[in-house]
């Protein structure tokens, strides 16, 4: 067809294989749950070429025009009928099951990849197999960032996924790429090694940054360091809605273990200190006889 010569011939096959591999790692991605995450996530995804739709309870048709999203549709049918690659579940914790319930998955025109982003790990695992059809494939994933921690960037922020149901290996490694591309440290482990782990990091962080904001804890001229850190802690935490801090409790079963830890142990650092001024007490009224 092209009279070309043989060297040319190899560069004309390199440059299709190069324009292939790059065709093959931009996606058609439906975005189930538009909230605060789900659009921080678009926007990287849409900045490397993917191309997204939305669906959500509330209203994001705005918000996706300013995002230069093309569809955003109330409607879950009209995103399952739209012939994703994969469907990114990025609801509520809490609402998981319920939005789950109400997914249109006869209207799938393909075998799609799962993916949810939950804080928690075992709990949308295990609805997700009971409902998926069985030609779906299921990663379940937690970026350990969000909009405040990745606002200038994902380089070196911890990603960590399970590949619970995979068959298609290139769309998985596909989506995972949208996170090693940017510089994320990939950790694969299972979602009970996560939960396990988030209970121990993560939980414990927010459940002291709510102390702190029930405590209404404020910066004083004389912060230390360390006090600084705290009331980062407080605001950080807060920021996140107080469903996402209950999910992280309810729908993680380690949770519960933490916050006896954490009862326990400032009932022990309590006791000391009690223990410490009776002796001082006992010290002065001796000295004082
Ligand atoms: P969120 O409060 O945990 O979730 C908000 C999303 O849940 C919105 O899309 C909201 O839909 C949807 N939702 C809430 N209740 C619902 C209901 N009853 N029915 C249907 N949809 C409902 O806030 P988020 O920060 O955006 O987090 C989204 C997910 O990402 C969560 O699972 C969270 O654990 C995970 N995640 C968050 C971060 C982070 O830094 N924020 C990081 C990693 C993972 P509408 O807005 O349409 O009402």
């Amino acid at each position: 067809m092209f009279n070309l010569k043989p060297h040319q011939h190899i560069i004309f096959l390199s440059c299709l294989l190069v324009l292939c591999h790059h065709q093959k790692q931009t996606m058609k991605i439906g975005i189930v749950g538009f909230g605060p995450f789900a659009q921080f996530l678009a926007k990287t995804m849409i900045k490397q070429g993917h191309s997204i739709t939305a669906s959500s309870r509330s209203d994001y048709s705005e918000v996706c025009k300013h995002l230069g999203i093309a569809s955003f549709y109330r409607d879950m049918a009209a995103l399952f009928e739209s012939d994703n690659d994969a469907i990114l579940i990025c609801t509520s914790i809490l609402s998981l099951k319920q939005v789950v319930k109400s997914m249109p998955f006869h209207c799938l025109r393909r075998q799609t990849l799962f993916v949810d982003v939950l804080s928690v790990k075992e709990h949308p695992r295990d609805i997700l197999l009971q409902v998926l059809p069985e030609d779906s494939d299921l990663l379940c994933t937690h970026p350990m960032f969000g909009p405040e921690s990745g606002r200038d960037g994902w380089k070196d922020l911890a990603f960590m996924y399970d590949r619970v149901r995979i068959r298609d290996e290139a769309l998985c490694s596909s989506f995972l790429q949208i996170f090693s591309s940017e510089g994320c440290r990939m950790l694969e482990m299972t979602c009970e090694e996560h939960d396990k782990q988030a209970a121990r990091s993560q939980f414990i962080t927010h459940t002291i940054g709510r102390i702190l904001s029930e405590m209404e804890v404020e910066s004083t001229p004389i912060d230390t360091r360390g006090f600084q850190k705290l009331v980062q802690v407080k605001e950080t935490t807060s920021k996140h809605s107080f469903d996402l801090f209950s999910g992280l409790f309810i729908h993680n079963r380690f949770a519960r273990q933490q916050m006896e830890s954490l009862e326990l142990a400032f009932e022990k650092t309590k006791q000391k200190l009690q223990e410490r001024l009776k002796e001082e007490q006992d010290i002065s009224m001796i000295n004082h006889h």
